[in-house]
């Protein structure tokens, strides 16, 4: 049994991750702040004799240094998350994901903690040789096109990440997530599978901005959850950086076909240019595609749901709330 702390633990991925950790007989306990994740995504953990939580700030620092020090694993999953995010709260953004992790790692470091960083696939930038491997070159664009502050500030991140590692023997780890997806994420911060599903279900226009060619590799959350469970005891992970990802690949045009199909919905695609849909000289990344050739080196790695069977998970949990 360990004593397991995740910041941003009510958000989409930090919920599935307590939920696991709960199962497995870990005692876990939770920081988050409710300004993306919300209350909801824990409220069927509440009653678990293994399970607190406290709904503040990663910047109250008392309380983050107490939590730090009362764990044996800590999970940075807090952070500012959704392209629409980034590009409409460009500040708290760099706030929330530069200096948030600084101080996590700060606390880890005064007592060695084991410590996880999430990180993104968007650190990989404009980079096009496929698949993306964790040595390639990173590619961003320039400072004045918004999207390319969240890449950034995950890189610090993962340097600071590294430097704690190599200057205070920190056992850290930060993983590079690749377009996570299920059941709980909300299309509210741009997420396209939950604003496809929604919209689908209401029959109203699937929004495919650009000509839809772009593609992504879709990952369920479970297996998301069941790589860091295992990644917890693999000690090969410590000081690197490492991709979490699926190698099921779909352009978006295909996506939203496949997303009208499966709900039987009456929906047409409706093509919107990145302009409108974003901002004016938004750039979109054409294709993603994980090189989990390191993370198959230090765990045992398979993801067991196909885009579909977490299509039919999304639909499933969508349609009620509707
Ligand atoms: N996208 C879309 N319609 C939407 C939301 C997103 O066509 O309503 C596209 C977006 O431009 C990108 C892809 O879907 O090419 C994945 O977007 P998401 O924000 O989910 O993840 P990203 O890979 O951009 O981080």
């Amino acid at each position: 049994m360990k004593k397991i702390f995740i910041t941003g633990g009510a958000g989409f991925i930090g919920s599935h991750m307590a939920q696991k950790f709960l199962e497995l007989g870990h005692e876990v306990s939770i920081l988050d702040d409710l300004s993306t994740g919300s209350i909801n995504n824990i409220e069927h953990l509440k009653g678990n004799k293994s399970f607190s939580y406290r709904i503040d700030t990663i910047f109250n620092e008392p309380l983050l240094r107490e939590m730090i020090d009362a764990s044996d694993v800590i999970f940075h999953m807090a952070a500012s998350v959704g392209v629409r995010l980034i590009i409409t709260d460009p500040v708290n953004t760099m706030a929330n994901n530069i200096h948030g992790t600084e101080i996590v790692l700060k606390y880890a470091a005064l007592k060695g903690k084991r410590t996880f960083i999430a990180s993104s696939s968007e650190v990989y930038g404009k980079g096009s040789r496929i698949p993306f491997s964790e040595e390639d070159d990173i590619i961003l664009g320039p400072t004045s096109k918004g999207r390319w502050s969240y890449a950034c500030s995950k890189a610090i991140d993962e340097f600071m990440g590294l430097a704690y590692f190599k200057e205070y023997k920190l056992p850290a780890t930060s993983f590079r997530l690749f377009n996570t997806v299920g059941p709980r994420q909300t299309g509210r911060y741009g997420m396209v599978i939950p604003r496809f599903v929604s919209a689908a279900l209401k029959n109203e226009p699937v929004t495919v901005y650009g000509d839809g060619t772009q593609s992504r590799c879709f990952i369920n959350v479970a297996d998301v959850v069941d790589a860091c469970v295992k990644l917890i005891d693999a000690d090969k992970s410590i000081g690197t950086v490492v991709n979490i990802g699926s190698s099921e690949e779909i352009s978006i045009l295909d996506l939203g076909r496949k997303v009208i199909e499966m709900t039987g919905s009456k929906s047409q695609i409706q093509f919107i240019p990145y302009d409108q849909a974003m901002e004016a000289g938004f750039e979109d990344m054409q294709r993603r595609v994980p090189d989990t050739t390191r993370l198959r080196g230090i765990i045992d790695f398979e993801p067991r749901y196909t885009l579909k069977d977490t299509l039919s998970q999304v639909i499933d949990s969508i349609r009620p709330t509707l």
